[in-house]
């Protein structure tokens, strides 16, 4: 137990303000092939070899969003799109606004939609209909889709000017969708109660090409027991178009490096697999194709994946979230939970399904699979979530800690099973 202060907060927080000098990083944009490089590389130091899955994805280039309110007198809001959108010619689309509320399916019953923008809100990320329900905004852009709207202006409810913008697909959306801030929200509301209606000029536009990401993995061979495998996955490298992605993710990253780097030095009889996917924000298509497709480097006896996600924010903890029956794995959980009481640090298992609202994260496509993993995650405790303020500014590197040697403490244990 006493080496775990040889993992430095010093190098992690190296690693997180390298990833997130890069800013914004959709799959498969330039930014993103930054990313993985950084990735590669520093394993590569570290003498692993870190070769890639590529995997085909569209990107967007020269995207441009405007939204425009026609009124009396007209003016502009401030907006961002989501995760590869549906897309407008360059001139754009005019159509009547109308309101959907949270934009549930049964809200596109209420108001006639077809040949409309509509535009909707949220209190929480991923409200759905009930508060164990999780709408991701794919299933509300696709009601909108089905109802026959044109477009989808969307935002989620805070108390400052931020936009928040999240994934849709791997492929293109259908109807082009933007984020728009909370207030400019409250002001349309306002305006449709006094004028019955009015128009809105959206352009989404940009040229689709085709690109690729990569989910980057390394391989440290166990000592006396290769067979069995344990996975340490920084989760994924790729942001929503505008998010900062210091927390969302540089912050697993750091923390997935800096145990290369540890277990490098204290080897392992069992093989661990370091793991940074691509395609988390937008159905965690990156990991559900690794689990896949490369059955041959985590083999048949993987033991444990630990799926390290935004754990810079002040309530780190094992997201333990129902989703299609499934949970996340409790010994594991239990385990990093004990752990990090042991060392002292605060790490529990949530369990609130208001909380996680069946959230998996990239622990889904291992656990589909009936292999053990574990979701340690913060999002609803981060107050810049998917923002452009997820900056260096607001972390606090120390935090890392609390993950690191409890993920790496029960990476011992296992070990020694
Ligand atoms: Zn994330």
């Amino acid at each position: 137990m006493e080496n775990l202060n040889e993992i430095k907060v010093k190098n992690m927080y190296a690693h997180m303000r390298a990833i997130a000098a890069i800013g914004p990083r959709p799959d498969g944009t330039e930014a993103d092939h930054k990313a993985i490089r950084y990735i590669k590389v520093e394993l590569e130091k570290l003498g692993l070899e870190a070769p890639g899955l590529p995997l085909e994805v569209p990107v967007i280039e020269n995207m441009v969003t405007k939204l425009k309110v026609l009124d009396d007198q007209p003016y502009e809001i401030r907006c961002k799109p989501f995760l590869r959108p549906g897309l407008t010619s360059e001139k754009g689309i005019t159509a009547p606004l109308v309101y959907v509320g949270k934009a549930f399916e049964q809200d596109f019953k209420k108001v006639d939609c077809r040949e409309k923008i509509v535009f909707s809100y949220e209190d929480l990320p991923f409200e759905g209909p009930t508060p164990v329900e999780c709408n991701f905004p794919a299933i509300k852009t696709a009601n909108a889709f089905k109802a026959g709207a044109l477009g989808f202006i969307f935002t989620t409810q805070r108390k400052d000017g931020f936009i928040q913008t999240w994934g849709l697909n791997r492929e293109l959306d259908r109807i082009p969708s933007v984020s728009i801030p909370f207030g400019e929200f409250l002001k349309l509301k306002e305006k449709l109660q006094t004028r019955k209606e009015f128009n809105a000029h959206l352009i989404c536009s940009g040229k689709v090409k085709k690109g690729f990401s990569e989910v980057v993995y390394s391989v440290l061979k166990g000592t006396t027991k290769p067979d069995r495998t344990i996975v340490i996955s920084g989760s994924h490298h790729e942001t929503p178009p505008g998010a900062g992605g210091a927390n969302d993710n540089a912050s697993g990253l750091a923390v997935m490096l800096e145990l290369a780097r540890f277990f490098t030095k204290y080897r392992t009889r069992k093989t661990l697999i370091f793991l940074s996917s691509c395609g988390e924000e937008s159905g965690t298509w990156g990991n559900i194709e690794f689990v896949k497709q490369k059955q041959e480097v985590y083999g048949t006896l993987c033991e444990a994946v630990f799926i390290i996600d935004m754990v810079n924010s002040s309530e780190n903890g094992m997201l333990a979230g129902p989703e299609n029956g499934k949970k996340t794995d409790v010994r594991l959980n239990k385990m990093l939970e004990g752990n990090a009481n042991a060392l002292g640090y605060h790490l529990p298992v949530i369990d609130d399904p208001t909380i996680t609202r069946g959230g998996l994260g990239d622990s889904f496509g291992w656990l589909e699979r009936g292999i053990p993993a574990s979701f340690i995650d913060g999002y609803h405790s981060d107050y810049f979530y998917h923002t452009d303020g997820d900056l260096m500014d607001v972390i606090n590197p120390n935090v890392l800690k609390s993950v690191s040697d409890p993920v790496a403490l029960t990476v011992m244990q296992l070990d020694s099973e």
